[in-house]
């Protein structure tokens, strides 16, 4: 007879592998209906996601030398694998280190040009900031245009996820009414200037792969979040008001 027959098995191990079981089979039943609701909230939404700078334009340095256009670009992979999984269609402004035209102005045009004729209904732009080099600021914040409501909605959606997720940072998503691409865009747009790469720290963090997926699943997050009170009818009211007055 196998050793483990001859046994006798204490009763409180059968209850806590009855304990076990039950854990598991709750937990599943709580996590299906949570990923299929948010699966539906990102169905058909067209998204345009801008990898800001590429090509001739590094963006700002690093103070190891790490250049903000990759970062931008690593990143916004990871958001748009993340959001074509939920089913959004995602239009990638650049999906490698090359800029969209030969001058910086003309590049710009570009961006809010393609993101116009692809019908995406909302923007989002992945920057990295800096200051000088080695100083102490540091942290992820969101910029938005005073003339979009659904723009403060979608930045304040992001911002508090970051603010959650990342748990290095207390910014406030702030209006920025004179960027160039907050400014011509006609659909809600977001600046998402992820970190300063003039802090060390940061900068480690932000060419790390492990918080760059931190970072995009944040966004990601955020997303669900936003298009969920659309489906409720608010985000969405405000979304066509505005496109309507254009
Ligand atoms: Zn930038």
């Amino acid at each position: 007879m196998p050793f483990l027959f001859c046994m006798k098995i204490p009763k409180w191990i059968y209850a806590l592998c009855a304990l076990v079981i039950a854990f598991a089979v709750v937990n599943a039943l709580l996590q299906v209906p949570a990923l299929e609701a948010t699966s539906y909230a990102l169905a058909g939404r067209t998204i345009v996601i801008d990898p800001g700078h590429g090509g001739f334009d590094p963006g700002v340095l690093g103070c190891t030398g790490s250049k903000e256009k990759d970062i931008n670009l690593q990143v916004s992979k990871l958001l748009a694998q993340f959001l074509r999984e939920g089913g959004a269609h995602v239009v990638l402004l650049r999906e490698s280190d090359k800029a969209l035209a030969e001058t910086k102005q003309e590049d710009l045009a570009e961006r809010v040009k393609i993101a116009h004729e692809s019908e995406g209904e909302i923007y989002l732009a992945l920057h990295c900031n800096a200051f000088e080099k080695d100083s102490p600021w540091q942290g992820a914040q969101c910029f938005y245009h005073s003339k979009s409501e659904a723009a403060l909605a979608l930045a304040e959606e992001i911002q508090k996820s970051l603010q959650s997720s990342l748990q290095n940072t207390d910014r406030a998503a702030l209006a920025h009414d004179t960027t160039y691409i907050l400014k011509n865009l006609q659909i809600p747009a977001v600046i998402i200037e992820m970190g300063f790469l003039s802090n060390r720290e940061e900068e480690a963090n932000l060419m790390n792969p492990e918080y760059q997926h931190k970072m995009a699943w944040a966004i990601y997050v955020a997303l669900c979040h936003y298009y969920s009170s659309a489906e409720q009818g608010t985000v969405d009211d405000i979304i066509n008001t505005e496109t309507d007055n254009k």
